[in-house]
């Protein structure tokens, strides 16, 4: 060892407690949760901080996070299901830099939404199916879970999430449902007030990758934004889009409607991520104007910065 490394190595144990502490400092505003008070069901904007670093990952609740760059920044969209255990979590971030790793890990608590329970009549068919039916269910819930299995490796969506119909959104996410006094579930989606015959739009860009008929959802049309985001639509009365399509934000997917498991003429749209169920209101309100996928930036926008 060299009379200057030694040197160093003396230096840096000396200084280690002192730069521990200023590291813990770092990273906890090295990375930025928004929504900053996350409830059961909310979808997460996670910044990170990392200048130099070469690429971020992330696992939170066993749901593995990629990050994409944005200026100096890395930033993902992630979420906590409807369903997550209610308490601390750990959101592990890892930074890698040209040869070491920095942790980014940090304790999140997972607060309660307090979510309603409400009673509902809908026709005996769809609380007691048949053997015939049990089978189509079956069926389609296996082509969902294949569909929802494979999602493209990079952000699809770009900027904003926009409401799919110009009707109004109930507050129905989370909702305890009793089907006819017995079958309870989970309401995993908001419902919007849409009669039969509204155009329902795509929320963001993205690869249409389910359109057709299914038992419960009725008319179903799902769209993959990249990064195991999708959105999921229901009900509808006609479906205008095809399984493979390339959609923009705006798009008309179809017209909404009241096939399948409903009471009534309706838009249910529901927003998955790695199959955890989000809230769809809260990704609405979420301000993504600024994440964009990392190739339209460099090929649209290469001056671009993201106003704080
Ligand atoms: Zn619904």
């Amino acid at each position: 060892m060299t009379g200057f490394r030694l040197f160093a190595s003396i230096a840096a144990a000396v200084l280690l407690p002192a730069c521990a502490s200023a590291q813990k400092q770092d990273v906890a505003s090295s990375v930025q949760l928004t929504p900053d008070v996350v409830v059961a069901g909310s979808p997460e904007l996670i910044r990170v901080s990392a200048p130099g670093a070469t690429s971020v990952d992330g696992e939170w609740l066993t749901r593995r996070i990629a990050f994409f760059r944005e200026d100096d920044e890395w930033v993902a969209l992630a979420g906590v299901d409807v369903d997550a255990p209610i308490g601390p979590s750990t959101l592990h971030i890892t930074a890698h830099l040209s040869g070491r790793a920095q942790d980014f890990s940090r304790t999140v608590e997972i607060h309660a939404a307090h979510y309603r329970t409400e009673s509902l009549g809908v026709q005996p068919k769809f609380v007691e199916p048949g053997p015939e039916a049990l089978k189509q269910i079956h069926e389609q819930s296996e082509v969902k879970a294949k569909v929802f299995a494979s999602s493209a490796p990079e952000p699809l969506w770009h900027g904003d999430f926009h409401a799919p119909v110009a009707a109004a959104a109930t507050d129905s996410f989370g909702v305890r449902r009793m089907f006819n006094g017995k079958l309870a579930s989970i309401h995993k989606g908001a419902d919007f007030r849409a009669h039969t015959g509204t155009p329902v739009h795509a929320a963001n860009s993205g690869v249409v990758v389910l359109a057709r008929p299914l038992y419960f959802e009725g008319n179903c049309v799902i769209i993959d934004h990249g990064m195991g985001l999708f959105t999921e639509s229901m009900h509808f009365s006609r479906i205008d889009v095809k399984e493979g399509q390339h959609v923009n934000t705006g798009d008309v997917l179809g017209l909404s409607g009241a096939t399948g498991r409903v009471t009534g003429p309706h838009l249910h749209w529901a927003v998955r991520w790695q199959g955890a169920s989000l809230d769809p209101i809260k990704l609405l309100h979420l301000n993504l104007s600024g994440s964009t996928p990392p190739s339209k930036r460099t090929a649209t926008h290469p001056h671009h910065h993201r106003p704080r």
